[in-house]
C-alpha cells in the first residue's frame, strides 16, 4: 500500500527538503503551501520526475476550517497519512515592548496553532489504523529563548510541550510525537540576518542546510525510530545541547 507522508510548508526551504526526502523514500506526499502555488506544483513536478508522488495542497495551517476542508475529503479519498511533519512556520521579530497584537498573535496562530489544526484533522484515522508518525520543526528559539523572538520562542517552546504531551497519548497506539529543532539554516527565512556574526556563535561554523534537517526527519519517520517518542532532537551544529 502507499504510503502517505503530508508536509506543512513544503513550497520553500525546510520543507521543500522534507517532501523531496520523504519521496525518495518511498511516500506519497501531500504537499501543503500558503501562498507559492508554482513553488509547490515546481516541488510535485520534480518528486514526479524522480519516480514519486506528489499532491500541492493549499491551505493556511493557522485557519482551522480551511485545513479541515482540505483534509477531510483527501483522508476520505486516500486514507490517513502514516507520516504528519508540522513544518510551516513563519517569523514576525521585534522587541517585546514594541510588539503588536498581530506580530504575537499571528506567529503563535501559524506556528502552533498549525500544529493543532492539522494534526488534530488527521489524528483520529491515525489511531484507529494503529500507527504512523508525527514530527513537528520547533527551532533552538524555543529551546534556549531568544531575545527579539518572544512569540516566536514561545511558539517554538509551545510545539514542544504539545508534542510531549500528544506522545504520551498516543503511544500505545503505535504512533510516535517527536520535535526536530533546527539551529540556523539556510533559507528564506534568514536572508535577512548577519550570517557571519551569527556562525561565530555556532559551534560547527556555519548555518545548517535543509538537507540536513530533512535526514533527522526522515530518521524518526522510519521504522527503525519505533521506540523513540516525546523527543526533541536539535539540528544545530552545537549551537545549544
Ligand atoms: P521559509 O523558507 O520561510 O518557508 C516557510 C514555509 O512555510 C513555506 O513553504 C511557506 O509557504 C510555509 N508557510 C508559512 N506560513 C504558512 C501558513 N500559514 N500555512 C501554510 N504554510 C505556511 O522557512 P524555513 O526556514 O524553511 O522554515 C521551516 C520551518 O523551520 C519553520 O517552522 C521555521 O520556524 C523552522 N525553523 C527554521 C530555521 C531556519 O534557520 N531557517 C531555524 C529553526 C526553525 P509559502 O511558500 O506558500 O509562503
Amino acid at each position: 500500500m502507499t504510503r502517505i507522508a503530508l508536509v506543512t510548508g513544503a513550497s520553500r526551504g525546510i520543507g521543500r527538503a522534507i517532501a523531496l526526502r520523504l519521496a525518495r523514500n518511498g511516500y506519497r506526499v501531500w504537499a501543503n503551501y500558503a501562498a507559492s502555488r508554482q513553488a509547490a506544483d515546481d516541488l510535485c513536478a520534480e518528486i514526479a520526475r524522480q519516480g514519486g508522488s506528489a499532491l500541492a495542497l493549499g491551505f493556511n495551517v493557522g485557519d482551522s476550517a480551511a485545513v479541515k476542508a482540505a483534509l477531510d475529503p483527501l483522508v476520505e479519498a486516500e486514507g490517513a497519512p502514516d507520516v504528519v511533519v508540522l513544518n510551516a512556520g513563519i517569523t514576525k521579530d521585534g522587541l517585546f515592548a514594541m510588539m503588536s497584537d498581530d506580530e504575537w498573535q499571528s506567529v503563535i496562530n501559524t506556528n502552533l496553532g498549525g500544529f493543532f489544526n492539522v494534526t488534530r484533522a488527521v489524528i483520529r484515522p491515525m489511531l484507529r489504523r494503529r500507527s504512523g508518525r508525527v514530527i513537528a520543526v520547533s527551532s533552538v528559539s524555543g529551546q534556549a529563548g531568544n531575545p527579539g523572538q518572544v512569540n516566536y520562542s514561545a511558539s517554538k517552546a509551545g510545539l514542544i510541550g504539545a508534542c510531549k504531551a500528544l506522545a504520551k497519548e498516543v503511544a500505545s497506539r503505535k504512533i510516535t510525537v517527536n520535535v526536530v529543532a533546527p539551529g540556523f539554516i539556510d533559507t528564506d527565512m534568514v536572508k535577512d540576518l548577519p550570517k557571519a556574526d551569527l556562525e561565530k556563535l555556532i559551534p560547527a561554523g556555519r548555518f545548517g542546510t535543509s538537507d540536513e534537517v530533512a535526514a533527522a526527519v526522515s530518521f524518526l519517520a522510519g521504522d527503525e525510530a519505533a521506540y523513540i517518542t516525546g523527543q526533541v532532537l536539535g539540528v544545530n551544529g552545537g549551537m545549544y545541547m
